[in-house]
């Protein structure tokens, strides 16, 4: 089959799900459609459909104790499906490829924030995702040179941390605002008065709606030609994980809820805030969905999938 058009890898996850929603025609892959760390299934997905334009979505992604605990997969299954990816939509000769990276891939302390660009590779990462965070950088580095001695139209986006809809809620596995969200669902069913958090509360966090995120990598998608790396964050935006849980208890109707802080978790970064002065030059302003709001919206499709999945 030849297929000319847009395929998403990792299309069945948090951005893939919300790319889905406002690009149904792409092509949307998962794991159990071609496995990406595996040579011969990366040939097969490229053979089968041919794309103009590859989104590469697809990563191993966890919160801070899943990489504390597994640093070795981290590396291993990024650096192998990404390098297989971008080196096979070279010789599959696709037009235009997007790579997703990660603010955890920035140094752990810059000299100055919001963070900027050509402060990636600036000094080391975080120590608890080191291994997540050079494996985002190697993609990075493979796809300017893939872009320098290939002339390939490839180029990098660094989003900030994300959430919404088809989010992780895994117990063992998730980042902080699913776990937030299951944890405040957990005490209003069991009628506990207070919640746990790891860490101080203190860091700082900017946190996306994935569908604004998704809307940006369409409009980066046809019209931005340049080399990149760019930085998506909502605007102004840099709250504390305490403020977060604030906001959360009332976005779900839960102020009756008290949280505590458990200190003897690492608190990971303190702060990773993005500039967007690129972003806003190519894609003008937008209009970014406050954290009330999604958290609101991801509160409602989680209790939702349980009662679905239950
Ligand atoms: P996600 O929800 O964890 O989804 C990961 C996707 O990758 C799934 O579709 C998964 O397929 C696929 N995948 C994993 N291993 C694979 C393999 N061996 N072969 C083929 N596909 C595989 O991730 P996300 O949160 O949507 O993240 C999307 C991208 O944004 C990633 O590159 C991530 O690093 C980056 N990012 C995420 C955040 C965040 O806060 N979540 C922040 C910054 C950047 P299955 O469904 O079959 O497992």
């Amino acid at each position: 089959m030849s297929y000319i058009g847009i395929l998403v890898t990792g299309g069945t996850g948090l951005v893939g799900n919300a790319l889905q929603k406002i690009n149904p025609d792409a092509i949307y892959i998962s794991s159990k459609d071609f496995d990406l760390t595996k040579e011969d299934e990366v040939i097969s997905m490229f053979e089968e459909y041919k794309p103009d334009e590859v989104i590469h979505l697809a990563a191993k992604v966890g919160g801070i104790i899943e990489n504390i605990n597994h640093p070795a997969n981290f590396i291993r299954e990024n650096v192998l499906m990404n390098t297989l990816v971008v080196d096979y939509a070279y010789k599959y000769k696709v037009k235009k490829l997007i790579g997703i990276l990660s603010n955890c891939a920035y140094p752990d302390v810059a000299k100055s924030y919001p963070l900027r660009e050509e402060e990636l590779y600036n000094g080391p990462p975080q120590s608890t995702n080191f291994a997540y965070a050079y494996s985002k950088r190697i993609l990075g580095v493979q796809i300017e040179s893939y872009r320098k001695q290939y002339g390939c139209n490839f180029f990098c986006v660094i989003p900030c941390n994300l959430y919404g809809p088809h989010d992780n809620f895994d117990e063992k596995q998730s980042h902080f605002v699913p776990a937030l969200i299951r944890k405040i669902q957990d005490a209003k069913i069991n009628n506990k008065k207070k919640i746990t958090l790891y860490g101080s509360g203190k860091p700082l966090r900017q946190y996306m709606y994935s569908e604004d995120l998704a809307k940006i990598l369409m409009i980066l998608l046809k019209k931005y030609d340049g080399e990149g790396p760019i930085n998506i964050a909502p605007k102004n935006e840099n709250p504390s994980i305490s403020e977060i849980a604030k906001i959360a208890l009332k976005a779900t109707g839960s102020t009756n809820i008290e949280i505590e802080f458990d200190k003897s978790y690492t608190d990971g970064q303190f702060q990773k805030d993005l500039s967007i002065k690129q972003l806003t030059k190519i894609i003008g302003d937008f209009n970014f969905t406050p954290l009330s709001e999604g958290i609101k919206k991801t509160f409602e499709w989680y209790l939702k999938s349980i009662v679905t999945y239950a």
